[in-house]
């Protein structure tokens, strides 16, 4: 459990001198027993407070890496409940499983292929789990040697055989995988394995209380790298056990519970498990292992996370600049539009449908839609003006004309105004552009 604000206060210096940003040691206290304030805050603390506050000062939920080099997972290190007040931080890792008694190597090429390219945003798998069903030590070692040598992406290892474990850590402990599982009949040896080839170590109770307990029993043992799994596999008691994980180490600080998370996908139809997926990414796997290695089953599940791992308070922007669609031409069509980047994507794709190469001004509004930035004066005949000089747009075509979106047809005469651009009311939503392309420049 945490300490009190009250109980660190006693260990601070008192002095009051402002130069952690808190107006006393008192206030600096409680937002640190609040996880608002890290102790590096304050110079003037004492290498013997410091140690005595350690558990106050650390993160609510440690930060655990697997894989290596720029193949890296982080997890944990989270601080909220809600992504609405702050934000999250370190996205779920998505891990295709990959048995040894399957086609390894070729689920291990299906998995690399893995990658999507969705509004302006690159999203890939980032791990595979590779799980011993044969029981037999040398088929699940060159099950794994095969995937890593397919993929530099995080490795996880599921064995519960300490003997077998450590066959296959000796051909892949450097790339520093996940070793899944520490028991209650098994984790003396695991942590002593985790330990010995410094790789993180997955910990799996039978319930909440057990794997508290089982938690507490490797780190007494001197190991501190790990992820968590309460060993439920049904929908809704994962999601309450790793709800209630959540809640208890950052707002309790219940240490046994402060650590990353893993949880695995039960359900057998590729439906069910996105959704079932999808649950666990939302609150809060910090590991989602699934089967499901179809492209068409991911890209829901990846763009529902990076939705999740966004910063709230800043939309998602695409670069305020002249885009060309298609082969243009100075004869060609200019749209303009905002930079967020729902909007930006959504016009590109109505233009390319239109099959009439174009230009698309998007506009730097910081990020958000047209008729909120209308709303904010970000985007007002001044500010398209200018973006139309910054573009040079009269050295690339020869018609001094521009369509700007219906919603702001108010700001047709102060543009032409402002730029001496004819300028041409579009269509209010986007997916009347191919229509209107038609119609006007067909
Ligand atoms: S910097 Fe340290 S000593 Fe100064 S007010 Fe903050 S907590 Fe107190």
């Amino acid at each position: 459990m945490g300490l009190t604000g009250l109980e660190i206060y006693k260990h601070l210096p008192k002095t009051n001198c402002k130069d952690c940003g808190s107006p006393t040691c008192l206030a600096f206290a409680m937002a640190l027993a609040s996880g608002k304030a890290s102790l590096d805050a304050c110079p003037h603390v004492t290498e013997e407070a410091k140690a005595a506050l350690d558990s106050a000062a650390a993160p609510p939920i440690k930060l655990v890496k697997v894989g290596t080099g720029d193949q890296v997972v982080e997890l944990g290190d989270e601080t909220e409940l809600f992504r609405h007040d702050k934000r999250f931080f370190h996205p779920t890792g998505i891990a295709v499983l990959i048995s040894d008694g399957e086609d390894v190597a070729a689920k291990a090429e299906k998995f690399e292929a893995l990658e999507f390219d969705r509004v302006g945003l690159h999203y890939v798998t980032d791990m595979v789990a590779v799980k011993c069903d044969s029981g037999d030590a040398a088929k699940f070692k060159a099950a794994v040697e095969t995937v890593a040598g397919k993929t530099k992406k995080a490795l996880i290892l599921i064995a519960e055989d300490p003997a077998i474990m450590e066959a296959a850590l000796e051909v892949v402990a450097d790339r520093k995988p996940l070793i899944y599982a520490a028991t209650a009949g098994n984790y003396e040896q695991m942590t002593a394995l985790a330990k010995a080839k410094e790789c993180p170590l997955a910990v799996r109770g039978d319930d909440l209380a057990s794997t508290a307990e089982l938690v507490d029993k490797v780190v007494a043992l001197g190991y501190k790298e790990l992820v968590i799994d309460s060993g439920a596999r049904e929908t809704s008691k994962v999601l309450a056990d790793l709800t209630q994980i959540r809640r208890q180490a950052i707002r309790k600080k219940f240490r046994s519970f402060g650590y990353p998370t893993i949880a695995f996908t039960s359900k057998e139809s590729p439906q069910e498990e996105i959704v079932q997926a999808g649950v666990y990414v939302s609150k809060y796997a910090s590991i989602v292992v699934m089967k499901a290695a179809e492209k068409q089953q991911l890209l829901p599940l990846l763009s529902w996370r990076q939705n999740l791992y966004t910063d709230p308070q800043k939309p998602i922007a695409v670069e305020p600049k002249l885009y060309s669609i298609g082969e243009v031409t100075p004869d060609s069509p200019v749209y303009c539009t905002t930079n967020f980047s729902l909007t930006y994507f959504i016009v590109e794709g109505e233009v390319e449908s239109s099959r009439i190469p174009s230009y698309i001004l998007s506009v730097d509004t910081g990020g958000i839609s047209v008729l909120t930035a209308y709303a904010d004066n970000k985007f007002t005949a001044e500010t398209i003006s200018a973006a139309m000089k910054k573009a040079a747009l009269e050295e690339k075509v020869n018609h001094r004309k521009i369509v700007i979106p219906g919603y702001v047809a108010v700001l047709k005469g102060a543009l032409e105004e402002a730029s001496g651009w004819e300028v041409l009311v579009g269509p209010r939503e986007a997916a009347g552009i191919p229509k209107f392309a038609k119609e006007t420049f067909a």
